[in-house]
Formats: structure tokens, C-alpha cells, sequence
């Protein structure tokens, strides 16, 4: 975890800088928008150890709250033929069919407001500036406003294989793959559904 935790504490001082570059952080206050079609998003799983500590701290009510959102997309993904195996495979294609629904908030989403915000994953603490996602320069299309390109994007890659090289000590005997990841609809199910 403390590797996990020196991760996220230089993405901070990063998006710090370049917030300092650009003279003020880049969203406008209130703005939620990339919360709403994240339901089937799939994170490692040093991502989701860190975030069972922030689910688990939640008083009671609240951790039913988003255990309820995160069963109601996942019966909505189940009815139209998705398992978690598929959500994993098809990757955002799986998030259209939820797209603009309620299902397919965030389940730690409540009241416009992130549950989990100290402990939410990595694309979670990066979007909303350039980032370098495979070969493209990636942005919200609500920040920077055509300007990204004058900026050092942030190394979302690199963050994205110490996350894998961090997660491969966690995986079972079964989960050897590296790359294994879980959608946090079914995390925040498995985790929560029995308290
Ligand atoms: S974990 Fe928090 S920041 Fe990330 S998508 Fe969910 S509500 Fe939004
Ligand atoms: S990244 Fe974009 S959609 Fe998300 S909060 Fe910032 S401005 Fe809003």
C-alpha cells in the first residue's frame, strides 16, 4: 500500500503543477458530468484496495446507499446480456447501454458528491487535464478548452502500468494476469453486500 500511496501523492504534486501552470484548477465548481457514465468503469486492484478502505469507512446508511446504485446497474448491464467478464472485455463499449441513465452514475456518486473522494481511482484524480492515454493527448472537453496541447500532458500510461505492476502481488492464484481489472459496480457489490 505504501507504494500505492507514493503513486497517488506524486499524481497530486503533478496535477498540482500543472493547475499552477495553467493559473487555476481546470473544472468548474459542481461539475459532476464525468461521474455519471462511470458505473462499469474498471479499475486494477491496488486501485480497489485502496478504495475498500474508503468504502468501508462510510457510515452505514451511506455504504447502503451505493451498494443499492451499484446492484441497480448491475441488474440493468445483467438484463441486456453483460456478465462482469464481458463488462471487463468490452470496456467503454459496455458503458453505452447505461449511458445517461441513472445506472450508469457512479455508485459512490450521492447527491453530486464523491463518497470516496480521498480514496477514488487514478483516472478519477487525472481527468480533467491532458493526459497522455496510449498515443493520444486525452482531455474533458469542458477544461482547457483547446489549449491542452500547450501543456505537458500528464503520463496517464505510465500511471496506469505502475498501477498493473503494483496490483500483480494482490491477485489470487487464479488472477495471475497483471492486467486483471473489476468493474466498480461488482467491486463496490462484492464488497459491500453483505453488511
Ligand atoms: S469514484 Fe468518485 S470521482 Fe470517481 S467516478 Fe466515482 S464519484 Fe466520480
Ligand atoms: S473533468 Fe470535466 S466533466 Fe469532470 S468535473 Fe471536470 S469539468 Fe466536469
Amino acid at each position: 500500500m505504501d507504494s500505492y500511496l507514493k503513486l497517488i501523492a506524486n499524481i497530486s504534486d503533478e496535477t498540482r503543477a500543472l493547475a499552477d501552470q495553467a493559473g487555476s484548477l481546470p473544472c468548474p465548481t459542481g461539475c459532476f458530468d464525468c461521474c455519471r457514465n462511470t458505473a462499469t468503469m474498471s479499475i486494477s486492484l491496488a486501485e480497489a484496495k485502496h478504495l475498500s478502505i474508503g468504502l468501508k469507512m462510510l457510515p452505514h446508511q451511506i455504504q447502503k446507499n451505493v451498494q443499492e446504485k451499484a446492484e441497480r446497474t448491475i441488474n440493468k448491464i445483467e438484463q441486456e446480456g453483460y456478465s462482469e467478464e464481458k463488462v471487463v472485455m468490452a470496456g467503454v463499449e459496455s458503458a453505452e447501454i447505461i449511458k445517461g441513465h441513472v445506472e450508469g452514475e457512479c455508485p459512490m456518486l450521492l447527491s453530486g458528491v464523491c463518497v470516496v473522494y480521498d480514496y477514488r481511482p487514478i483516472i478519477c484524480r487525472v481527468w480533467g487535464y491532458p493526459i497522455q492515454n496510449n498515443l493520444e493527448v486525452a482531455c474533458c472537453k469542458k477544461t482547457f478548452l483547446d489549449s491542452e496541447r500547450k501543456y505537458k500532458p500528464l503520463p496517464y500510461n505510465q500511471y496506469w502500468n505502475d498501477c498493473k505492476e503494483l496490483s500483480i502481488p494482490l491477485n489470487s492464484k487464479q488472477k495471475k494476469d497483471a492486467t486483471h481489472r473489476i468493474p466498480i459496480c461488482y467491486f463496490v457489490q462484492y464488497l459491500l453486500k453483505s453488511d
